[in-house]
């Protein structure tokens, strides 16, 4: 290998790295020594915000490939004929801890991927779970809240998360999906991936259809009981980090098969629920899972800072041919994310390498903080103008939606979209295993069992009531381990 010769920052080379300038052997220090300054500032530096959300996280880059033709329903060009691919970005992350916080947490699995397409960045901005506590933004940072420490303690607190839950029983499908295995999955190689809300697909006739993503996990689903995922967390408390990094430099690339849900519109004006909710799925018996493609995750990025720490995802960053929905939730997030972005990395954060697009930006933005790509050069910042040739170009346009309502406050909630029961009543009963239900049990006893303080009876009655709604056994049954007799309708808010 070459020397290299040590530098300043601003390319100067410089003679002394370890020893700061001093007068005389013993000092003191001189401040001319612009070396030692610029080394601690830059040391005083190195921290950006953390992510509000999903601080701790795992990324790797990857390939996705058609598989299938699903053409008929967009007219994405990269999903215009099967073979077609492109390069991938994947970040997984935990949701509530803090950045040095434990791999196995009981806690959503975050599964953001970033397609560099031709037609721009597609941004798939999921979790492991396909449903969400809350379905309106409004609440994000209440609920968030809860998630995280006790202002006067500083500790997380059972009590404020069980009530915040039982006092908003829209969670509860998510809960029971947190409180079963998958809550503590095997690391992130063994889960599946969500886009969670309901997105849009526009083809080259401009018709649209409702569409939900799944990426399902080509190694198996792999979870964790709850006593195992604690053991970890002292043993290694970087445990899933670990994995996804092991597991491609031994050159196993983990693999996930995306398929799509579609509903047409006229079967969403028919849907029994609102399809635009995203504590809700749509039964796969009604709408069959279409397979879409593969994407392999094979290369660990060289920098964990530049591209992990740095990576911004947002909804909002869609292509053309794939579009959003009126869900609450996702709306509320195509504000929220880029403004996390804006804040954490600022304003040019889409010019990191992480974040650019593959293709060339043409546009009027100039300036703000970290311009790095030239910042338009000697071309005009304004439009329009008599110089350049950025134009939009109408054909991406996508067919109006129709609105069949007025502006609609809360007090005007369909009465139908509240059913909070029979989903996640149904996930106990149909689709877990005896196993997996005293799995779930035992997780919600002995969390519910850390409630205290003067509400904890009101609290627990009260998520019992939702638990009796969905399943009566479920509310016996964890009524039984805290060791209470439940009465149902007592603790109802
Ligand atoms: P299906 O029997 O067709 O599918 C059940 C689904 O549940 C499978 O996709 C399975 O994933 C997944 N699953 C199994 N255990 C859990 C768990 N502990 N947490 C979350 N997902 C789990 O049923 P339906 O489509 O009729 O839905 C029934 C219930 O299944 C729903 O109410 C919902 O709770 C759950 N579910 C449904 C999904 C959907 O999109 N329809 C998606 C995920 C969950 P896998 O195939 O990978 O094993």
């Amino acid at each position: 290998m070459k020397n290299k010769k040590l530098t300043t920052a601003s390319g100067r080379p410089y003679f002394e790295n370890e020893d700061s300038m001093t007068v005389g052997p013993r000092g003191p220090v001189l401040l001319q020594d612009f070396y030692l300054h610029e080394k601690l500032a830059h040391f005083n530096r190195e921290r950006i915000p953390e992510r509000v959300v999903h601080a701790k996280g795992a990324g790797a880059y990857g390939t996705f490939r058609v598989t299938k033709d699903i053409s008929k329903y967009t007219r994405a060009k990269l999903f215009s004929k099967t073979g077609n691919s492109c390069r991938v970005f994947v970040r997984f992350s935990t949701v509530g801890g803090e950045k040095g916080s434990a791999d196995t947490e009981r806690d959503p699995r975050g599964f953001a991927v970033k397609f560099y397409t031709e037609d721009g960045n597609w941004d798939l901005v999921g979790n492991n779970t396909p449903v969400f506590f809350i379905k309106d933004a409004k609440k994000f940072p209440d609920f968030v809240h809860t998630q995280k420490r006790d202002p006067r303690t500083n500790l997380k607190s059972p009590a404020m998360m069980w009530d915040f839950w039982s006092l908003n029983p829209e969670s509860l499908h998510q809960v029971m999906v947190l409180f079963s295995d998958r809550g503590t999955p095997d690391g992130y190689r063994y889960m599946n991936g969500y886009g969670s809300h309901t997105f849009s697909m526009i083809n080259k006739r401009n018709q649209r259809v409702w569409v939900k993503f799944h990426f399902k996990t080509q190694q198996g689903i792999k979870t964790l009981t709850g006593p195992q995922a604690d053991e970890l967390k002292g043993k290694d408390p970087d445990y899933a980090q670990r994995d996804l990094v092991d597991a491609i430099d031994r050159k196993e690339f983990p693999k996930w098969t995306l398929k799509i849900q579609v509903m047409t519109e006229a079967q969403a004006k028919e849907f029994k629920w609102n399809p635009f909710d995203i504590t809700k799925v749509w039964p796969h018996k009604d709408f069959p899972l279409i397979e879409a493609g593969v994407m392999e995750l094979n290369e660990i990025p060289a920098n964990y800072h530049a591209d992990v720490e740095q990576a911004a995802f947002a909804p909002s960053h869609t292509i053309d041919g794939i579009g959003l929905s009126p869900d609450k939730l996702l709306q509320g997030r195509i504000l929220a994310y880029p403004d996390a972005h804006r804040y954490r990395l600022g304003a040019n954060y889409e010019q990191l390498p992480v974040n650019k697009p593959a293709v060339p930006v043409y546009n009027h933005q100039r300036d703000g903080m970290m311009s790095l790509d030239g910042n338009g050069g000697s071309g005009q910042n304004y439009f329009p103008n008599s110089f350049d040739s950025i134009a939009p170009d109408p054909s991406y346009k996508e067919t109006p939606l129709k609105l069949d309502s007025d502006i609609a406050a809360t007090w005007d909630r369909n009465e139908k979209d509240d059913d909070h029961y029979s989903q996640p009543g149904e996930l106990f009963r149909k689709v877990m295993t005896e196993e997996q239900r005293t799995n779930t049990i035992n997780n919600f006893v002995c969390s519910m069992k850390g409630i205290s303080g003067p509400k904890k009876k009101e609290i627990i009655n009260r998520q019992l009531n939702h638990f009796f709604k969905a399943d009566k056994e479920l509310a016996i049954r964890v009524a039984k381990g805290i060791g209470i007799k439940f009465e149902a309708g007592k603790g109802k808010k």
